[in-house]
């Protein structure tokens, strides 16, 4: 990995779901962002978590803050919609959102397609919102609400740690949805070939950490290199060719001529 560049410099990898809060050094990995250059979504679990992410992150370059409400905690934060709607407006970025149907919580789904929804109605009326969304066992639902959400034409989504199947992902390609991969995901040989498919100009990187550990630590938004590299051999592109590709994915994402921060 070549050294750190300076506080200023443009961004060079991508961590476009990052639970940066979770982690006991918080404002070190912020900085790390900074100096490495990697733009990252730092996603949240409960829109009361939003004030002081924001706080911390405010003077970083390179880290942008995400409201969520985690479909796994619906069932204890239903009642924060109403912070979610109050903080709205003031994000650009809205995540961890989305549906979980694994045995944990298939119970809630009828409450998190109500949180859901009402989600991506707020999302759709204010306009120019950027999701990233969870669709564990549930992507054919995910893809019903964000089908119904895009017609509006307002938004943008991407698919987080997807692991629908070839034909649920052309789906999601149509409807304009994006896929951020994590290297955990690569590890499987079904996924490879399913991330093989998905189209190189919608493609982004994350970590999902601390969710994701890397030899039993916590991965870091710099270890998205490691999956630039895998993502850059998987389809037969040098690492450079490859993280300026996720690059320019990430500007049309965010619609940002090159050469503007992200
Ligand atoms: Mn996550």
């Amino acid at each position: 990995m070549s050294p750190p560049q300076s506080a200023l410099s443009p961004a060079r990898w991508i961590d476009f779901h990052c639970h940066l809060d979770l982690y006991p050094n918080h404002r070190e990995l912020i900085a790390q962002c900074d100096a490495y250059g990697i733009a990252t979504v730092a996603v949240t679990t409960t829109p009361k978590a939003w004030p002081r992410n924001r706080e911390i992150a405010a003077g970083s370059k390179h880290v942008r803050v995400a409201l969520g409400l985690h479909p796994q905690l619906v069932t204890e934060r239903a009642h924060e919609i109403d912070e979610f709607e109050k903080h709205l407006p003031e994000s650009r970025y809205v995540g961890e959102v989305g549906l979980d149907g694994g045995p944990r919580y298939f119970r809630s789904l009828p409450r998190q397609r109500e949180i859901f929804g009402h989600v991506l109605t707020l999302c759709a009326s204010q306009g120019e919102k950027i999701l990233t969304v969870h669709s564990v066992r549930a992507v054919k639902d995910v893809l019903d609400m964000i089908e119904k959400y895009s017609a509006h034409g307002r938004g943008r989504v991407v698919l987080h740690w997807f692991t629908g199947t070839t034909a649920q992902a052309r789906r999601a390609t149509d409807i304009g949805c994006y896929f951020s991969i994590n290297g955990r995901m690569l590890d499987k040989p079904a996924n490879r070939a399913l991330v093989q498919s998905l189209p190189l100009e919608r493609l982004l990187t994350e970590t999902d950490g601390p969710f994701v550990t890397i030899g039993g630590r916590p991965a870091e938004p710099k270890d998205v290199a490691r999956t630039v590299a895998k993502l850059a051999s998987l389809r037969s592109l040098g690492e450079p060719e490859m993280a300026q590709q996720l690059l320019q994915n990430l500007r049309s994402l965010v619609s940002l001529p090159q050469g503007q921060s992200i």
